[in-house]
């Protein structure tokens, strides 16, 4: 039960994004800092523990800070599980309870329980043992909210919790404990930073390679709760400031810049020079492509594709990883950031921009180096890093010039 999530983990690592850690937050979507800023910025989710006490979780305590994470969002309803299930409402009074299996569904701007009662627009539930949401374990405390026929399922999880379950999903179990720890602290500040603004007034952020993988608590292992606590409430600032703690897998011998990657320059995150990561799988990478993925690449990104089609690198940035990837077919060509190709092409396919890529018979290869976006820290390069000697403080040092670790609240 427990060797199937660190196998996986490790499987996962190596896989890369899209779907499979480790996650690229840049390419989650939006560029760093430019995630809307919507509201004031709670500091606590406003969920406090309700009555009913055997039925909260023990790992909640008073004072601890939360991260509100969007579990599930976009469809009609969800299926909580539980031996016992409390549902209360705004006002804090018990609304409903069950045992067992619940079903959950929004109807307008309510919720209705079971299939039969209809309640308010806003649940907070928790289960006993434990409770479970769709197919996530271990989940403490979820938040429902209806809005607009749509049913938001958004837990609520003690941040240190948050980050060993998140480390647990973007990082193998057999890493170094000092690169955990360093990756223990940039999980953590991507997440106070993401509460700081919020993705949107329910929640700080998404349960998904969005943000950060977050899927449930249960049964992380004790490496990564470590790393979680040996750097209890340790962030990065940049003059004060939380800082932007993107991270990928393996940069392949030189990181990025955030302006050559996402066109904002962040002081904090520009090239450096990594020979830490020689041992990661990814260093250098190899992907054929066949003509009829190609070609159904080139449709995607609106070149109809003809017996003649041609993709090639059109711009480099300074590091040297593809800027621009021309497509080009019976007289159309289309030039588009390089990002938008490793997109549509895979992330597990094109593993970085860091590529070249040449016609062969029947479709081209690729061959490249390094897994990911390549800004901010180097996992592979952490853990080559802490391999050497380097502690946590050092590494963060490295992948972040500039930056401060101070407390959570300075
Ligand atoms: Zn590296």
């Amino acid at each position: 039960m427990k060797l199937l999530p660190l196998f996986m983990a490790g499987i996962l690592v190596l896989s890369g994004c899209a779907g499979a850690p480790p996650r690229e937050p840049a390419e989650r979507g939006a560029p760093p800092a430019s995630r809307p800023s919507i509201g004031p910025a709670p500091t606590q989710p406003g969920i406090t523990p309700r009555p009913g006490a055997a039925v909260a979780p023990p790992s909640e305590t008073t004072g601890a800070r939360f991260i509100r994470v969007l579990l599930s969002g976009g469809t009609q309803e969800v299926v909580l599980e539980g031996e016992t299930i409390r549902a209360w409402g705004v006002d804090g009074r018990l609304a409903a309870e069950a045992a067992g299996r619940v079903t959950v569904a929004a109807v307008g701007e309510r919720i209705r329980w079971n299939g039969a009662r209809l309640l308010g627009d806003t649940l907070d539930v928790a289960g006993a043992p434990e409770l479970r949401v769709g197919n996530r374990k271990g989940i403490g405390r979820v938040r429902l909210l209806a809005r607009k026929g749509e049913l938001l399922a958004i837990a609520v999880v003690p941040l240190e919790a948050y980050v060993a379950a998140v480390l647990s999903q973007e990082a193998p179990p057999r890493f170094h404990p000092e690169a955990l720890a360093a990756m223990a602290v940039a999980v953590r500040t991507y997440a106070v930073a993401a509460a700081a603004k919020p993705r949107d007034p329910a929640y700080d952020v998404v349960g998904s390679v969005e943000d950060q993988v977050f899927d449930g608590m249960d049964g992380v292992p004790a490496v990564f709760r470590e790393a979680a606590d040996r750097t209890r409430g340790l962030v990065l600032r940049y003059r004060g400031e939380l800082a932007r703690t993107v991270y990928h897998s393996t940069c392949g011998g030189r990181t990025e810049d955030a302006e050559s990657a996402w066109g904002k320059d962040i002081p904090y995150l520009r090239a450096q020079f990594c020979n830490d990561c020689a041992d990661s799988p990814a260093y250098r990478w190899e992907y054929r492509m066949s003509e009829a993925e190609g070609r159904r690449v080139a449709k995607a990104l609106g070149v109809p594709p003809g017996k003649d089609l041609r993709i090639a690198v059109a711009g480099r940035t300074p590091t040297g990883r593809a800027s621009r990837v021309r497509i080009s077919s019976g007289g159309v060509s289309r030039e588009l950031q390089a990002a938008e190709f490793r997109k549509a092409a895979g992330y597990a396919k094109v593993r970085s921009l860091k590529m070249e890529v040449v016609p062969v018979a029947g479709g081209w290869r690729f061959t490249g180096e390094g897994w990911g976006h390549g800004v901010g820290l180097c996992q592979f390069g952490a853990n080559g890093m802490a391999r050497r000697g380097a502690g946590f403080r050092e590494i963060l040092a490295r992948y972040y010039p500039g930056t401060e670790i101070s407390g959570e609240r300075p």
